[in-house]
């Protein structure tokens, strides 16, 4: 308490003579500019493990929010790939077109859903081009309008369609982070990817870990087309839409 007056007393005897040398004006350019620093750094990590080839089909989509059982720290939240009229969804604010799209697809979630997808798509951990994403807050605090604060750990579970054989794939995905960065939070993240991993693995259709080659969404034009949902898929072998599971019709 006491070094708090002292320090309003310290900013205010600075501000008053700032005034004073302000009225001293002079039209020339001094040796060396004084300049006034501003900056923001914002920080944001995350962590997604290897993903796990799942069978039963389109049923093993009711699967996946329980995989959240016994982690989650709000309600489970699914968010599906995006329609095909969003696939410019971007969550940065100066490109209008592109955040309008992000905004109109996800004003409706949460907020810990929300903040969980910008700092996700921002650093690539989650596509909704084709992932389904299951989220909910997972560690740590969220502030008085329900947002996560930064040291929380956000994230779940993330599956999309294997282009080769229709399997559906889920991998865990975990991410944090914000205006600061705290130092235990990444082995936080690394031990909640870990009992993701593990409940996802548990499922009664797990057929245990898979390496799958990412989709890769044909940019423009071109590409296979699905027929259903009007995903194009780059990859010249995908059997599958990795975003709707069903077979891709060949010309
Ligand atoms: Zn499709």
């Amino acid at each position: 308490m006491p070094l708090d007056f002292l320090k309003r007393r310290g900013s205010e005897a600075q501000a008053t003579a700032g005034y004073t040398s302000g009225r001293e004006t002079s039209a020339m350019l001094p040796e060396e500019v004084i300049a006034q620093e501003f900056q923001l750094k914002l920080y944001y990590a995350g962590k997604s493990s290897e993903g796990v080839r799942m069978k039963g089909g389109p049923r093993t989509l009711a699967e996946l929010p329980g995989m959240l059982g016994g982690i989650a720290k709000s309600d489970v939240e699914v968010v599906d790939p995006l329609p095909i009229e969003f696939s410019h969804a971007t969550p940065v604010i100066a490109r209008p077109s592109e955040a309008m799209q992000w905004l109109n697809a996800h004003h409706e979630n949460s907020p810990v859903t929300r903040h969980a997808l910008v700092v996700l798509e921002s650093i690539d951990a989650v596509d909704l081009a084709f992932d389904t994403f299951v989220c909910a807050l997972l560690d740590g605090e969220i502030d008085t309008s329900g947002y996560p604060e930064y040291n929380a750990i956000i994230g779940g579970v993330a599956s999309h369609w294997d282009e080769a054989t229709g399997d559906m794939i889920c991998r865990a995905v975990v991410g944090w982070g914000g205006r600061g960065v705290r130092g235990d939070t990444d082995r936080a993240g690394a031990r909640i990817l870990g009992g993701l991993l593990g409940n996802i693995l548990a499922s009664q259709y797990s057929q245990g870990l898979t390496a799958v080659e990412r989709p890769v969404p044909a940019a423009g034009r071109g590409g296979l087309v699905c027929a259903h949902c009007g995903f194009a898929s780059a990859h010249e072998r995908a059997f599958y839409c990795p975003k709707c599971g069903m077979r891709l019709l060949r010309g």
